[in-house]
């Protein structure tokens, strides 16, 4: 199919006129089971009347100021993620890898206004994704993306997942952080042991390091808490979130503590588009279902559930399914066959998944998913673990 967009994407053959919830409708009336969320991004599905009344009732009011001006809408979200969070200040970008580079330049800004401006390197891990920008490829470390882009971004040292020692034996007098997903998303749903965040936390203090943590995917309640690192009782110094906060909207965040933010001075950073009104708006209204009493328990009780699922399912069809995998609603099925296949098994059930790294389908419904659709997402795993088997025979 000829196309005027650039080919960067190998994109499947259908689209999409409108959705609702959960549901998303093609011109023809098709209903699909979304169970990808975009990229974990609808974190409260389509056309959410919350998030569409506070986009459209900004939409009429201003759209743009720039960062020239007070913002008191983007003032009111970042006291709000801050009295959530470990952190007391916020910088909004327009996107996840924006809210990496901020982290990462934050950073390395850091030990500069610290005297130590030799300390730049940034410890990431296998499986790791940060983005697409040439400081995040490199930090991604995956060969396939900075294939023939050039010399790498220097100051990332890469070591081996859930690896200590590898971590400890990579520390030297340059190193300033240790960058981290709590549970990598692209690279396969692979959740970091409790432990081995607790064990980065304290390597960070002993060295003088900061802990930057990604929860560009696993962030905003996807894990079942407001932030995947709770689970481990740790507190980041500084944390990129994006992905969920914008349910759609285009959105993230850089979040800090004010010691990792002492280099951040006015005029070292900048964004023409990032924490604009619409964005704002939206965030807001984000904010205001996901931190409602009774959220949270809600994404565990269903994530709980679908776990169960596919629990059954795998035993049902060890042919098909090797492994569960995840926390809350951000959960992978390990399978047997090519993942791609199962993607498409299940598209064919008008269910959508997403693939990941290690032969993994990410399900990753939005947050506001009901018991009833996790059964129909149950049926549809089902017919497509059935029809798999048998092609199999
Ligand atoms: C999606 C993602 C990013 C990049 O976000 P973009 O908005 O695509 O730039 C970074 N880190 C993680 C963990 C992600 O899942």
């Amino acid at each position: 199919m000829s196309s005027a967009l650039l080919p960067a994407y190998a994109r499947t053959p259908l689209s999409f006129d409108h959705g609702k919830g959960v549901h998303l409708f093609t011109k023809d009336g098709d209903s699909y089971l979304d169970f990808g969320a975009g990229i974990a991004v609808s974190s409260l599905g389509h056309a959410h009347p919350q998030l569409v009344a506070a986009l459209q009732e900004q939409a009429g009011k201003l759209w743009h100021t720039s960062n020239l001006y007070q913002m008191p809408d983007g003032e009111k979200l970042a006291e709000r993620l801050v009295a959530a969070s470990f952190a007391d200040q916020v910088f909004f970008t327009n996107s996840g890898a924006e809210a990496l580079e901020c982290s990462i330049k934050m950073a390395r800004k850091y030990h500069s206004a610290s005297g130590n401006g030799q300390r730049y390197r940034i410890i990431t891990f296998e499986g790791a994704f940060h983005g697409r920008t040439l400081a995040t490829i490199a930090a991604g470390g995956k060969k396939q993306y900075l294939d023939g882009f050039g010399p790498v971004v220097d100051g990332f040292d890469q070591v081996v997942f859930n690896d200590l020692k590898a971590v400890e034996a990579a520390i030297g007098d340059e190193t300033a952080a240790i960058l981290i997903e709590p549970v990598q998303g692209e690279g396969g749903i692979r959740p970091v042991e409790n432990e081995f965040l607790r064990a980065l936390r304290e390597i960070c203090d002993e060295n003088g390091l900061l802990l930057i943590l990604d929860e560009v995917q696993s962030g905003v309640g996807r894990t079942g808490r407001l932030f995947a690192h709770e689970w481990a009782g740790i507190t980041p110094d500084i944390m990129a979130i994006a992905k969920g906060i914008g349910g759609g909207f285009p959105m993230g965040a850089c979040l800090a503590t004010v010691e990792a933010g002492k280099g951040m001075t006015a005029g070292t950073h900048g964004t023409t588009f990032g924490g604009n009104p619409l964005a704002m708006a939206v965030g807001n209204a984000v904010l205001d279902v996901v931190l409602a009493e009774g959220f949270m328990q809600h994404v565990n009780q269903t994530g709980l559930k679908l776990s169960q699922k596919l629990a059954r399912l795998k035993d049902q069809y060890p042919d098909i399914i090797e492994e569960i995998r995840g926390k809350g609603l951000m959960l992978g099925l390990k399978v047997k066959p090519a993942n791609s296949e199962m993607v498409k098994a299940l598209i064919a059930e008008k269910m959508l998944t997403i693939p990941a790294a290690d032969n993994v389908v990410r399900l990753l419904p939005p947050l506001i998913v009901t018991d009833e659709e996790i059964e129909e997402a149950e049926n549809k795993i089902e017919r497509a673990c059935q029809k798999m088997q048998e092609q199999k025979q």
